[in-house]
């Protein structure tokens, strides 16, 4: 009973919550705030390549306690930023460790949950957020032959899952673990960035008939596989570069 009545208080004060941000949603930029971290992936790819809106960027890294991402990840995320879009207020990143969830695996439903909950930067004044979480499990839909290790999930979030980058990285014919987080994050960026055909238009026809989003260069940091255990069958010892139909794509959409 005494539950029952918790429940019922609780989501009666959500309700109220939720009216009280409804009420105000009319007056406000749909550019700014917590709302505008929901949209698509590739939504907010002008946004985030032009300085027409935006002229600064801040990157809020999370991650859980023994996933922190090495330096090398951080700094090639802030070049290939710089080198792609226009900020010229600067580009700012920041990482925290949050608590273990201590899950084995991940549905995107329990990471977007983890953002609600640990999110703090959103867009606001002239500066553009972008929410990473590097997570302690693995995604719930892999299989021992194919896995994921990152994915974008949202117009200005994406997630790395720690084990799998661990596991597959630092060993003999293994790429280390700088080259492989860093490949890996830069590539789901690119999406956030609208690569490929998915919030940037193409100027050439090139996206994979076969895997949507993707550049049809398999030498290409937008190659499908760069996000899977496809990976491994290619990666050499250094990043995969954007090609050229990718980067006449980005600057077609306002970026550098
Ligand atoms: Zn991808
Ligand atoms: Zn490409």
């Amino acid at each position: 009973m005494k539950t029952i009545f918790t429940k019922t208080f609780s989501f009666f004060l959500i309700s109220i919550f939720l009216y009280s941000c409804m009420g105000e949603r009319e007056a406000r930029d749909p550019l700014l705030g917590r709302e505008a971290s929901l949209y698509g992936i590739g939504q907010f790819a002008n946004q985030l390549l032009s300085a027409d809106r935006f002229s600064r960027l801040e990157i809020e890294v999370l991650y859980m306690e023994g996933y922190r991402p090495t330096n090398q990840m951080i700094n090639g995320m802030q070049e290939f930023l710089e080198t792609l879009t226009h900020k010229p207020e600067g580009i700012q990143i920041r990482d925290r460790e949050i608590p273990s969830q201590g899950q084995e695996t991940y549905t995107i439903d329990d990471v977007r949950d983890l953002e609600r909950e640990h999110r703090t930067l959103f867009n606001e004044g002239n500066t553009v957020t972008i929410f990473v979480i590097v997570l302690d499990g693995n995604f719930s839909k892999d299989d021992e032959e194919t896995f994921a290790i990152g994915a974008a999930y949202q117009n200005t979030s994406m997630v790395l899952f720690g084990p799998r980058i661990h596991m597959n990285s630092g060993g003999f014919r293994r790429p280390s673990r700088a080259l492989l987080e860093t490949t890996v994050s830069l590539h789901e960026l690119g999406h956030l960035l609208g690569l490929v055909n998915n919030g940037t238009d193409m100027v050439h026809d090139h996206e994979d008939e076969e895997q949507e989003k993707h550049c049809d260069n398999q030498e290409c940091l937008m190659f499908w596989q760069v996000e899977t255990s496809g990976l491994f069958g290619f990666l050499g010892n250094t990043i995969p570069q954007l090609d050229e139909n990718c980067l006449k794509d980005l600057r077609a959409n306002g970026g550098r």
